[in-house]
């Protein structure tokens, strides 16, 4: 049967609060009592955890709130076990230092978040020994070519940022177990919509900042995955994510808990909206990626992916040519019409829209932007859902008569 992450959540939400709440219970301590001396050394061990006889010894370990958090992010994605950390980029770079050590090689997408990419870039390389090949993860061939005897992980985005490139998860996983590495994929654009380890992916990381958390307030990350791993990264004396100490606050895993049921509906209004506008843009005669258009290159590809219900994202990008009509563009839409905010980031109620080459992805080279396709009048949108869809349509279509692009 197809994967249902809604009703995946909604089981496993089905285990109430302390007091039969039905919402999850905050505990807020940084060190807890175990009822015998000898217990200590046990969970010292990794004999006893919370798995294993609800034994928890430190915040920075394992906090039960935020234990929970994971539960319901791994119900989401299907995954074993899940663990909440404070942000999204330290959820990819533990999760790469745990599967890799120096002299070990990745086989990263060469169009990803700006921010990953200088991790994977300059600081891996300098500061563990981690190498990182960058290949258009769209060419399986090449994928292919760089792989080696030394590579441990393939990393890519599920829908990639910002240019919209679809990842082949199940032949991604494929050339990845071949040689026994490991297949991570940041499914921070795809929430509900993608669960890439249903179609292979070992480990599934999310920037919880973006959709997931949905207001633009909290920077927060989650590593979804198989109990193995987060037991090696949550280890007391190996573990990237305990010696590191990324950790989430119990208060901020308890707000982000209360976005989780209705995730999939805005998720469905953004996906709804975003198809509505590229659809429009499209016709007009606009150069518009949107995975959910029949010219998108991989739409077949993800139309097999995504789970039922969900549409198609709510991120497009539209190439407006040059920087200069990109930056006036993006300044009328939000000083005349009060249309969306000229703001990195993505996944919030309201439209973010950012001009990529200048912005998120200004960490890339004149060379590596043209590699990875990101033209310089490239901008992102994150269609949000305030307002109506007609009066928002209409603003944009007015802005869009002005720079006389239609
Ligand atoms: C924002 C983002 C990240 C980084 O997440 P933070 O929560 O800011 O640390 C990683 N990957 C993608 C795709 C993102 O959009």
């Amino acid at each position: 049967m197809a994967f249902d992450p809604v009703q995946s959540l909604s089981r496993i939400r089905h285990e109430f609060g302390e007091h039969g709440g039905v919402n999850m219970s905050i505990e807020a301590s940084t060190t807890f009592t175990v009822m015998a001396a000898e217990t200590m050394p046990e969970i010292f061990l990794g004999e006893k955890g919370p798995d294993q006889g609800g034994c928890f010894l430190y915040g920075r370990h394992f906090n039960p709130t935020v234990y929970v958090l994971g539960r319901y992010l791994a119900a989401i994605e299907g995954t074993e076990a899940g663990y909440a950390t404070s942000s999204g980029i330290s959820a990819i770079a533990c999760s790469i230092m745990q599967l890799c050590g120096p002299g070990d090689e990745v086989v990263a997408s060469n169009a990803i978040y700006g921010g990953t990419f200088a991790l994977f870039k300059e600081f891996f390389p300098l500061k563990t020994g981690i190498n990182v090949k960058f290949v258009d993860i769209s060419n399986l061939e090449e994928v292919k070519a760089a792989i080696t005897d030394k590579t441990k992980a393939i990393f890519t985005e599920s829908i990639s940022n910002p240019t919209m490139v679809i990842a082949d998860l199940p032949k991604l996983a494929e050339l990845a177990h071949d040689v026994d590495a490991k297949l991570v994929v940041d499914n921070t654009f795809s929430p509900m919509l993608l669960s890439p380890a249903q179609h292979g992916a070992d480990i599934v990381v999310h920037s919880l900042t973006k959709f997931i958390g949905g207001g633009s307030d909290i920077i927060a990350g989650a590593v979804c995955a198989s109990k193995e791993f987060i037991a090696e990264l949550m280890d007391l004396h190996t573990g990237a994510v305990m010696l590191l100490g990324p950790t989430m606050d119990p208060r901020v895993a308890f707000d982000l808990s209360l976005r989780l049921p209705h995730l999939g509906l805005r998720m469905q209004e953004h996906s709804r909206r975003a198809q509505f506008f590229a659809d429009k843009l499209e016709a007009l005669g606009l150069k518009v990626s949107y995975p959910g258009l029949e010219s998108h290159p991989q739409h077949d590809l993800i139309e097999s992916l995504t789970n039922t219900g969900f549409g198609f994202g709510g991120l497009f990008a539209i190439d407006l040519g040059t920087a200069e009509r990109a930056y006036e563009f993006m300044n009328d839409l939000q000083q005349n019409e009060g249309f969306g905010l000229l703001a990195v980031s993505l996944g919030y109620f309201d439209t973010l829209m950012s001009c990529s080459a200048s912005s998120t992805s200004s960490e890339l080279t004149e060379e590596e932007l043209a590699d990875a396709g990101i033209a310089p009048g490239l901008v992102r949108i994150s269609l949000g859902y305030t307002g109506t869809l007609e009066d928002r349509w209409d603003q944009f279509e007015r802005a869009l008569k002005r720079a006389k692009m239609i």
